[in-house]
């Protein structure tokens, strides 16, 4: 397990540049890789605050093409190296079910709806570099195309911001339960 990088959590109170440099590809699918790829598998399954639903590489300070996905508790975790966007359906792009709350493991806390391709089909290759092509449609479209902008640099508050969307923070009501409230940041 490893710390996941938050932000912004630098001491000097700069955004952490890793969450914001684009990654460079995995050339080499060796022991390192291995090693890297156990080490985020047991940093998402540690996640519960909040629950963590995908991990990229740039995450735990790694500057790799590299995401783990886990939509419920009941899946496996899934790898995907190197992954590029063949084809991004946005037929719909506004459709209510692509309006999703968000929240990210580096910004906790904090929700904000984004607007989601429904469906893409991406190309990536697996922790034994094989190439595969998948379609992708569902919570893990809005999963991995959360990732893959990690892979870019680019956070989900971004894309809240781009297309002016609200955020919120989870707040404990006066019987202590859990609420979002809207927040300005
Ligand atoms: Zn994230």
């Amino acid at each position: 397990m490893k710390p996941i990088v938050h932000i912004p959590a630098s001491p000097t109170g700069r955004p952490q540049p890793i969450l914001t440099t684009p990654t460079k590809p995995v050339i080499a699918f060796d022991k390192k890789l291995k090693k890297i790829i156990s080490d985020m598998k047991a940093t998402l399954l540690h996640a519960t605050k909040p629950k963590g639903v995908g991990l990229a590489a740039p995450q735990i300070g790694i500057p790799l093409q590299l995401f783990l996905t886990r939509p419920t508790p009941k899946d496996p975790i899934r790898v995907f190296i190197n992954p590029t966007i063949v084809c991004l359906d946005s037929t719909k792009p506004n459709a209510d079910k692509t309006n999703q709350l968000e929240g990210c493991l580096s910004i906790p806390g904090i929700w904000g709806t984004v607007n989601r391709s429904p469906k893409l089909t991406i190309r990536f290759q697996d922790e034994t570099g094989k190439t595969i092509e998948e379609n992708i449609s569902g919570f893990l479209a809005t999963i991995v195309q959360h990732e893959i902008d990690h892979l870019q640099g680019i956070l989900f508050t971004q894309r809240v911001l781009e297309q002016k969307n609200k955020f919120y923070q989870a707040t404990k009501d006066e019987k202590g339960k859990e609420t979002l409230e809207e927040v300005v940041i």
